[in-house]
């Protein structure tokens, strides 16, 4: 393992800056645009140095406010007014690789797209360039000729270690001199060590394209030859692959990541959560030997600068990661896929509100790239985007081996209801216990987290609720806490009622997978049960081993919450049992119905993926909803004609525009002032309507008060010059904010 240890510039080095040098060329008022990583509303203008040369793209250090920031120079001046003899000069430039066109391209995309400020943006793209420059060195060599010091046993052995000459990090030394890291201290205090910079090394092995993958079946062929000829024509161009669960769609795009890495460039490639896709990564190595550069938020911040860099000097051929991967500095993007494109965990909700599969589409055409879109339930978007001709479509028909889709059954809880305090009726535990008897696996599926989620007093009535939002406290009876799940206030669960004071009053009201987890205990004893649930799996590891504990067999009875609904193959498993099918139906929002067909044929569709058939059973008290029809009868096509009927004369997306305006404030009061005066200045005209202001669902969130207004135009108005003025009439006063999400997915 020595020899593949990696080595790894530090960007943060007070040597790599590089001090103006004094070559006498032209000098006057040269003036650049800077781009700094804060949510200003553009580029600040800075003085050239006479000795300095920056171009677009170079990462500058730069003063602001007495402090030196990391920023970028940006393409035009900004004019901003401030005259020549103001300027503050560039400080130096930082020995980080140049942002490239298409990069600032789509960082200014964004930002106009989604209203943020640029600065807010590109801070995605720099989170990881370091602002401070006096970090300690990593690497060390001798001292040549070595001064007078004493030279132990142990720091001879150091400099044995550093005979070859190349500079090595204080671990790496000593590791092989087999001290403790203190000797090499002591020793760059007596200055037999000289801090030295670290040669850079590639670390991501290049996966071989032409590694013999799994003989593709005719259907999988057909689609791989048009998605590597999309790849080979190096233009952009969309591609929806939509193949039913367990056609091996998979392994059909990744002939596209092939083709990518023989043109030599670099592919992307996007999941939702990418902390749990073990299998995806283990699937990837089996086809091109090695595994690829992996970018999510759990990674430590020295895999993040080493896969960064060479992600910008191209040395990371392919990167699979989560939507913020696409802000990284790829040199030369081949290829972007975004698998799983239905799912609502690309759009980011906080700071730069933005859609990460949208915003793929656009960074591929900014580097003329093709972009390939991968779902069994595709978005009604993507649909209406292949419908208008604007996508092309690829479809996967059948399961992979023969396997067959899953017999789909409605459970009428009205007819064949739950004993009492119970959640699995009657029909559910006859065939869990089935399946198990055959020595099958069987799955139990409840979106929602702990043990219940409301909590009332049988005594008065009083429910649980969090003080910061308009949520109720859910029970998490594992660790014994109520917790709000929207700010994570938590309060160990109380003896008494906090309203009238009766003790052992309080009872847990409806199920979360905890309480499924102890009622399967009861009905099935012998059955070898994991739980999984974002508490119960925290990370990639813990992911990793639910899902070989499964595949070996080791368990017989998976109860979990919507992560296990993402892509898991598990050969072994025949019955999916969906606790509550009407839960994600409540409420008004526009996308619910679609989202519930979305997560319940995905999870549906993990069950008989190899040769023994699959069975799926649905809890339902409509049992004749459309919902619960198009899933019995399998037909998802017939289901979103019907959604896309239904949304195309109101002008409802993907057949109009939606903007929304979250108004927060302190007090009532205050937001109601500010909302009023929004709805006042709303816009109007031909093809747009605003609606609200409105309390939101979550009227109270980490105790600010919300608001809503929800802009709604036709396709063809451009609703950000719209909201560009509107914004600009309405003063926001202090305290008070407003957040806009364009095409919002969320209407809490
Ligand atoms: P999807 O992503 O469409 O749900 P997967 O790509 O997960 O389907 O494929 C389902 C299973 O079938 C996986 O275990 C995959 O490795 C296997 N598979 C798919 N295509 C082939 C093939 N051509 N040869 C062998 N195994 C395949
Ligand atoms: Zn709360």
């Amino acid at each position: 393992m020595q020899g593949r240890r990696r080595k790894e510039p530090d960007l943060g080095e007070q040597s790599l800056l590089v001090v103006p040098e004094a070559d006498g060329r032209r000098s006057g008022a040269r003036r650049v645009s800077v781009m700094l990583p804060y949510p200003f509303p553009g580029p600040f203008d800075y003085r050239i140095p006479p000795d300095l040369h920056p171009q677009p793209g170079d990462v500058v250090l730069v003063p602001l406010n007495r402090r030196e920031e990391v920023g970028v120079v940006w393409d035009h001046s900004a004019e901003d007014g401030v005259p020549d003899h103001k300027l503050k000069p560039i400080s130096g430039l930082i020995d980080a690789p140049q942002m490239r066109p298409a990069l600032r391209r789509f960082i200014d995309w964004v930002a106009s797209y989604t209203l943020s400020p640029p600065g807010e943006v590109m801070a995605m793209a720099l989170r990881v360039v370091p602002h401070g420059v006096s970090r300690a060195p990593i690497g060390w060599v001798c001292a040549d000729p070595l001064p007078d010091a004493r030279v132990t046993e142990a720091r001879r052995k150091v400099l044995d270690a550093l005979a070859i000459k190349q500079p090595r990090t204080t671990g790496e030394l000593a590791h092989a001199a087999g001290v403790g890291s203190s000797v090499i201290r002591g020793m760059a205090d007596a200055g037999l060590l000289l801090p030295s910079a670290l040669p850079f090394v590639p670390p991501f092995a290049h996966p071989n394209p032409d590694n013999p993958g799994e003989l593709l079946a005719p259907d999988q062929a057909a689609a791989a030859v048009e998605l590597r000829q999309a790849v080979a024509a190096q233009t952009f161009s969309v591609t929806l692959l939509d193949g039913v669960t367990g056609s091996g769609k998979t392994e059909t795009y990744l002939e596209a990541v092939a083709e990518c890495l023989r043109q030599g460039r670099q592919a992307l490639v996007l999941l939702p959560e990418i902390a749990l896709s073990s299998q995806w990564l283990e699937r990837f190595q089996r086809r091109f030997g090695v595994p690829p550069a992996v970018w999510h938020s759990d990674l430590t911040s020295r895999v993040r600068r080493v896969t960064w860099r060479a992600v910008a000097e191209g040395t990371a051929p392919v990167v699979v990661g989560a939507r913020s991967a696409l802000f990284l500095p790829f040199p030369d993007l081949g290829l972007v896929v975004i698998d799983e494109e239905h799912e609502t965990a690309f759009k980011q909700e906080e700071g730069v509100v933005y859609h990460a599969r949208d915003m793929a589409v656009v960074r591929a055409r900014l580097c003329a790239a093709p972009a390939i879109l991968v779902s069994a339930t595709p978005s009604l978007e993507t649909l209406a985007n292949v419908e208008a001709g604007r996508y092309r479509r690829l479809t996967l028909p059948t399961r992979h081996g023969g396997a067959a889709m899953p017999s789909v059954a409605a459970i009428d809880m009205r007819q064949t209801p739950p004993e009492r305090g119970h959640f699995l009726a009657p029909p559910l535990i006859t065939a869990v216990a089935e399946t198990l008897a055959r020595g099958e696996q069987a799955m139990l599926f409840l979106n929602r987290r702990g043990y219940a989620p409301l909590t009332l007093c049988r005594h008065c009535g009083h429910r649980m609720q969090c003080p910061n939002c308009t949520a109720w406290l859910v029970e998490h009876r594992a660790r014994r806490v109520l917790q709000c799940h929207h700010c994570g206030h938590t309060v160990p669960i109380p003896d008494e009622c906090s309203a009238c004071g009766a003790a052992n009053s309080l009872v847990p009201v409806g199920p979360g997978v905890e309480r499924i987890t102890e009622e399967s205990a009861e009905s099935f004893p012998e059955a070898r049960r994991l739980v999984m649930a974002s508490d119960t799996m925290t990370g990639p590891d813990a992911a990793a081993a639910a899902a070989h504990a499964i595949e070996a067999r080791n368990v017989d009875l998976i109860i979990g919450t919507q992560i296990v609904a993402k892509g898991w193959h598990f050969p072994h498993l025949t019955l999916v049992g969906v606790v509550d099918a009407d839960l994600g139906l409540a409420g008004g929002d526009l996308r619910a119905a679609e989202r519930t067909v979305q997560l319940l044929h995905q999870v549906a569709g993990r069950a008989g993926r190899a040769e023994a058939p699959g069975r799926v059973l649905l809890q339902t008290f409509s049992p004749d909803h459309p919902v619960m029809l198009a899933l019995v009868e399998g037909d998802l096509a017939a289901f979103m004609g019907r959604e896309a009927a239904q949304r195309r004369p109101g002008h409802w997306p993907p057949y109009g525009r939606l903007a929304a305006l979250i108004v927060s404030a302190d007090t009532a009061a205050e937001v109601d002032a500010l909302a009023s005066n929004l709805g006042r200045a709303a816009p109007w005209g031909e093809g747009l309507e605003v609606l609200g202001p409105a309390p939101a669902p979550l009227s109270i969130l980490r105790g600010r008060h919300r608001r809503r207004l929800l802009l709604k135009t036709r396709r063809d108005v451009a609703v950000q010059p719209i909201l560009r003025e509107w914004l600009n009439k309405v003063p926001v006063p202090r305290g008070a904010r407003i957040d806009v999400d364009v095409d919002p997915v969320s209407f809490l």
